[in-house]
């Protein structure tokens, strides 16, 4: 029986966005494609909110990172870290060689604006690394304010990881000051794996202009050479890019602030379903992440006894992240799910927390 998923990636796909995938193949250096790229970039820009470049790769999103860091860094790099997700950042700073200094914040909570801003007036760096929503912890960071600190130090490239986040919440790059967002497509797109997104602004492409060994496969300038003449630098994955194309004319005509509307009423009724069962939210209040909740175990019950029984009802939810494994478990409410599909899951939930298998002492 297929499980519908309401984990944080990959999120369920609907059967006609499943269905472009099976679109027959043009060629990706024929007027046609030329079009659909065009197209599909300006969609992006209009989700976006933003006049940058929007460029598309073959990849998952954590290549981006890889690259956002081999084109924008020179030298120094914060990277502001609430979550295993911002570690990635950290750990892919230093593994390319850069140095990297972690301003990490306890689980659960958020990074502040403050803290970025008395960071950079220590120090100089050239970048800056935030995970907007982080995933493994139900964490939203504060994009827009921790954008205006950014603000105050012009020289220093942001690049957002909002992976999680984009195509569910608000994020608008040109007013925030975002130089590079990045996204894969199996989240708030509501798409299969394997595939990313990526603004860049030209602020961003000077710099990259500066840097040395960017590498070959996720060098900005080439993309952008590229992405002039509607075109990618290699051969990109077509069927996303038809699913894509797809998906976000959709969402255009239901128009995006009805989308992100949906969203946060999703979170709330998620949130509030988890308080109402005895159980507290792990992320601190104010700082919820509108695409997933993670929601704390306080009633120790166990979570892989509750994903198994689920699983037998056609539907899975995801434990926590890492250390938070059994301390938390993650509800993803994003992408194509709907507020009947989350009110459906959390029904069966409900039922299932009634049995001795599933309650008891799981942490
Ligand atoms: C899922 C996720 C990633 C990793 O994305 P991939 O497409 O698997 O590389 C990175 N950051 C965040 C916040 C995520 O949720």
């Amino acid at each position: 029986m297929h499980k519908k998923l309401f984990i944080p990636g990959p999120v369920e796909v609907n059967a006609e966005v499943l269905q472009k995938f099976s679109t027959p193949m043009i060629g990706h250096r024929t007027q046609e494609y030329f079009d659909l790229h065009a197209r599909v970039r300006h969609q992006l820009q209009q989700l976006l909110f933003t006049h940058d470049k929007v460029f598309l790769s073959t990849s998952s999103g954590t290549g981006v990172m890889e690259g956002c860091v081999r084109n924008c860094v020179s030298e120094h790099v914060l990277n502001l870290v609430c979550g295993e997700f911002g570690e990635r950042w950290h750990e892919i700073a230093k593994l390319n060689g850069k140095s990297a200094d972690a301003l990490r914040v306890d689980l659960g909570k958020a990074i502040r604006p403050e803290l970025v801003r008395n960071a950079l007036s220590s120090k100089r760096y050239d970048a800056v690394t935030l995970t907007h929503n982080e995933t493994s912890t139900g964490v939203m960071n504060p994009l827009a304010e921790i954008g205006a600190v950014m603000k105050e130090f012009p020289d220093i490239i942001f690049m957002v990881d909002a992976v999680s986040s984009m195509g569910g919440a608000k994020i608008l790059v040109d007013e925030w000051g975002i130089d590079v967002c990045l996204a894969s497509t199996q989240k708030g797109f509501g798409l299969p794996p394997g595939f990313a997104v990526f603004s860049v602004s030209d602020k961003a492409l000077r710099k990259a202009a500066m840097v040395p060994n960017r590498g070959y496969y996720f060098d900005f300038l080439t993309f952008n050479e590229y992405d002039a003449k509607n075109q990618t630098p290699t051969t990109p994955s077509l069927p996303h890019i038809f699913a894509l194309d797809y998906q976000l004319n959709r969402w255009l005509a239901e128009g995006l602030e009805r989308r992100f509307a949906r969203h946060q009423q999703m979170a709330r009724v998620c949130r509030q379903w988890a308080i109402d069962c005895g159980f507290a939210l792990f992320a601190e209040p104010g700082y919820e992440s509108v695409t997933l909740t993670t929601v704390k175990n306080t009633r120790n019950i166990r979570v892989g006894a509750l994903n198994t029984e689920l699983g037998k009802r056609g539907y899975m939810i995801s434990a926590g992240y890492g250390k938070l494994k059994d301390q938390t478990f993650r509800i993803a409410h994003t992408g194509d799910i709907t507020q009947d599909d989350l009110k459906e899951l959390l029904g069966v939930i409900d039922a299932l927390l009634e049995q001795s298998n599933v309650q008891g002492s799981g942490v």
